[in-house]
C-alpha cells in the first residue's frame, strides 16, 4: 500500500540520514551520562523550527545528576487544531560505552550498504530520527490533525532511567490525562511489537569470615568458601527451579521465557593490585566475600517470592553450615510491565505495520527492562508500547548500525498510526 504520507516520508530519505548521523556524532555515553544538554540543545533547534513548543528539563538530584554531567531532557509537543488524543514517542538518547572490536568510527555516522554506523545508532538514535521525520512528515501532509504529538530526549535509560523518564512520570509529564498513546522506538524490530518486559531484581550478597595466616586456615574462617557453599545452593536448587519455569509473556529471544539469573561478579579477600604491581601476594584467610546477582522474573512470579527464594536458601545455610554468616543488601527492582494486545495503541501499531508492509505483527516482549516501566508504575499510563526500527541483538555491540531502509518502514508504521490517532473520523 502507498499513501501520500509514505511518498513524503520516502521523500525525507536524505534528511533522516543526516538526522541521523547528527545524532550519533554527538557521543552521549553513559556513564557518565555526556553531552545531554547538547543533544538537547539540537533537538531543541530542530523541533522548534518544525513548530513544536518544547522544554528543557534538568532531573536535578536524580542519580549521577552534578554540574558537570547535569541529566538534560527534552520534551516538545505539538497541537493540532483540534482536541484529541496526544500521542507521544519517547527516545532516549544516552548511550552505552564503545568497546573494544570496532571497525567503524563509534561516534562518525559512516554509511556502508545502505546502513548507518556508530554507537547509539540502533540503540536508539535511529528510533529517535525515525519518529522525528514521520512527525515531520504527518504535519507536513495534514496541518488540521486533532490532538497533539509529543516527542521526547531522556536521559539514563541504559542505567534505570531515574534521571530521564522516571522524574518526568514523577512530575506528571506521563500522565493519562496529558499523553493517551506512547510509542517507545526501541530497536525491536520493523514488523514486531513490543509489549513489556520481564522483571527485575538485584542484590548484593556478602559471606563473611575471619582473617588469619593462610598457612593456618583453621585458625580463621574463609569467607569464599561459604560463597562456595552459596553458588552449590544456587547451582543446586535456583537454577533448575528458574530454568522450568515458563512465562506466557511472548518474550525474546526462547532463552528469556524461563526465569534466569547472572552472577554479575564476585569477589573475595584483598584488593586485586593493579597490573602493573610486580610484588607478591599476602597471606591471609579472606574475612569476606561479595557477589552481585541479576536475577530477571516472570510476570507470573511476585516479587517476594524472587526475593524469599534466595533468602530462603541463605537462611537453609545459616542452619546447615557452621559459622555461617551473611548480609544481603538489596540494590534495586524492577516490576514487570506488559501492555495488553487489545490496548488502543497496540491495535493501532498492528494494523499500521499490516498496512506498511503487508503483513501481520509478531508480538514480542523484551528479556531486559526498559522505560515502559516508569510510564506504566509512575505515570499510571498502561497505552504503551515499543517499536521502532533495528536488530534487537545489535545494541550495545562493536559496529551497531541501523538500516536506512528499516529506519523508512518504521516512520511510515509511525505516520500511519498517528493518521488513525489523529485524524478526525470526518476527515
Ligand atoms: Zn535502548
Amino acid at each position: 500500500m502507498t499513501t501520500p504520507l509514505m511518498v513524503r516520508i520516502d521523500g525525507k530519505r536524505d534528511d533522516l540520514v543526516q538526522l541521523t548521523q547528527d545524532l550519533i556524532r554527538i557521543p552521549t555515553l553513559n556513564p557518565p551520562g555526556e553531552n545531554y544538554g547538547v543533544i538537547c540543545d539540537f533537538l531543541n533547534k530542530r523541533l522548534k523550527a518544525s513548530g513544536f513548543e518544547t522544554q528543557l528539563i534538568r532531573a536535578f538530584d536524580t542519580p549521577g545528576d552534578s554540574e558537570r554531567y547535569p541529566r538534560w531532557n527534552i520534551i516538545a509537543r505539538r497541537d493540532g487544531t483540534s482536541l484529541g488524543d496526544c500521542v507521544h514517542f519517547n527516545s532516549h538518547t544516552d548511550v552505552v560505552e564503545v568497546g573494544a572490536g570496532w571497525t567503524f568510527d563509534p561516534f562518525g555516522g559512516e554509511i556502508a550498504d545502505g546502513n548507518i554506523y556508530g554507537r547509539g545508532a540502533c540503540d536508539m538514535k535511529g528510533g529517535l530520527a525515525s519518529s522525528i521525520i514521520a512527525a515531520e512528515a504527518f504535519i507536513e501532509e495534514y496541518p488540521h490533525f486533532s490532538g497533539a504529538i509529543e516527542i521526547s530526549g531522556t536521559a539514563d535509560e541504559e542505567s534505570g532511567g531515574y534521571g530521564g523518564v522516571a522524574y518526568l512520570a514523577e512530575h506528571g509529564h506521563f500522565s493519562p490525562e496529558k499523553v493517551q498513546h506512547v510509542i517507545i522506538p526501541e530497536p525491536l524490530q520493523k514488523d514486531r511489537i513490543c509489549l513489556g518486559h520481564r522483571g527485575g531484581w538485584w542484590a548484593e550478597i556478602e559471606t563473611k569470615g575471619k582473617i588469619a595466616h593462610g598457612s593456618m586456615p583453621f585458625l580463621g574462617d574463609c569467607a569464599v568458601r561459604h560463597m562456595g557453599a552459596v553458588i552449590h545452593e544456587f547451582e543446586d536448587k535456583l537454577f533448575p527451579a528458574m530454568a522450568a519455569r515458563r512465562t506466557d509473556m511472548p518474550v525474546v529471544p526462547e532463552g528469556a521465557k524461563s526465569s534466569t539469573m547472572n552472577i554479575n561478579s564476585i569477589h573475595g579477600g584483598p584488593k586485586e593490585q593493579s597490573d602493573d604491581f610486580t610484588g607478591l601476594p599476602a597471606h591471609c584467610v579472606p574475612d569476606s566475600c561479595r557477589i552481585v546477582i541479576d536475577r530477571r522474573f516472570l510476570v507470573e512470579e511476585p516479587l517476594d517470592q524472587v526475593r524469599s527464594e534466595v533468602t530462603d536458601l541463605l537462611e537453609g545455610l545459616r542452619v546447615a553450615r557452621p559459622d555461617f554468616e551473611y548480609e544481603l543488601t538489596e540494590l534495586n527492582s524492577v516490576l514487570p510491565s506488559m501492555t495488553d494486545k487489545t490496548a488502543p495503541v497496540v491495535e493501532t501499531v498492528a494494523q499500521a505495520i499490516e498496512d506498511v508492509m503487508g503483513k501481520a505483527p509478531e508480538y514480542v516482549a523484551s528479556p531486559g527492562t526498559y522505560d515502559q516501566k516508569h510510564i506504566d508504575r509512575i505515570g499510571k499510563l498502561k497505552n504503551c508500547i515499543a517499536y521502532g526500527p533495528g536488530i534487537l541483538e545489535m545494541a550495545h555491540k562493536p559496529d551497531e548500525y541501523i538500516g536506512i531502509n528499516d529506519m523508512l518502514d518504521s516512520a511510515k508504521v509511525m505516520g500511519a498510526s498517528l493518521e488513525t490517532l489523529l485524524l478526525s473520523r470526518k476527515n
